[in-house]
């Protein structure tokens, strides 16, 4: 770390013994080079670096994780689940009839409803291993390691509950004056015969089963 007080210098120091012909230490002589200005470009260097890793995880609209940090994580929890033998559950979320939201406020409104959504998400995130993440477009998902199907169900009515609480409105739902979301709800105890993709495929379809019930609800069938 470089010190930013005034007046400080970051000193390389080299040393180089001197010896005489009888191999006897004659005397030692010393450079100090300044490398306060090389050090403060590494410390840069660094900080680019660390914003570039954090940025290429975040959902650029939202600022929550994105789906290259929800892919990651998927793959290590579902290891993870394999090991331990402990559930592992999978929420998908879907806006509802957010084309038409758009269609009567206009993208921009749009995106500002995303960003709301993302953050009353985030606020039913309490335990620090659970990742909530912008899957695409107007779709959230969210993994819950160590997590079994009553603990799941808590969790999607938490967030139907945190969405409701928001009280955003939306004049083009068909289902409520309020946005509203559907969610497919899943859990599973993998093994090596499993495979995460079929799994995500399958909370997908549940997803869809809880749209043609009628949205704003979710499957966890
Ligand atoms: P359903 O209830 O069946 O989910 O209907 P829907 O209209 O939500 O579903 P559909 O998949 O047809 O439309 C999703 C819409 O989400 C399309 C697009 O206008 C909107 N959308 C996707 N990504 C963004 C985004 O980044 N910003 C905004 N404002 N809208 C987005
Ligand atoms: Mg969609
Ligand atoms: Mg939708």
């Amino acid at each position: 770390m470089v010190s930013d007080k005034p007046g400080t210098v970051q000193i390389r120091d080299v040393v180089h013994v001197v010896r005489k012909p009888n191999g006897d230490v004659d005397c030692l002589v010393g450079f100090m080079f300044d490398i306060s200005e090389r050090k403060k470009q590494e410390e840069q260097l660094q900080k680019l670096q660390r914003q570039l890793e954090e940025y290429s995880y975040k959902d650029g609209l939202t600022g929550i994780a994105n789906r290259r940090l929800f892919d990651d994580f998927y793959q290590r929890e579902w290891l993870n689940a394999i090991r331990t033998q402990k559930p592992l559950s999978l929420i998908l979320i879907d806006l509802d009839y957010f084309k038409q939201y758009n269609d009567l406020n206009g993208h921009v409104i749009g995106d500002t409803c995303l960003r709301q959504i993302a953050k009353s998400l985030e606020s039913c995130c309490t335990r620090p291993r659970d990742l909530v993440a912008r899957f695409g477009g107007e779709e959230f998902a969210w993994i819950l390691p160590e997590t079994n199907e009553a603990a799941a169900a808590v969790m999607a009515d938490r967030i139907m509950d945190a969405v409701r609480a928001a009280r955003l409105p939306h004049k083009a739902s068909a289902v409520s004056e309020l946005v509203t979301l559907s969610m497919g709800v899943k859990t599973i105890i993998p093994s090596d015969l499993d495979n995460p993709m079929q799994f995500l495929d399958q909370v997908d379809k549940n997803l869809y089963v809880a749209k043609r019930q009628g949205r704003n609800r979710y499957c966890a069938a």
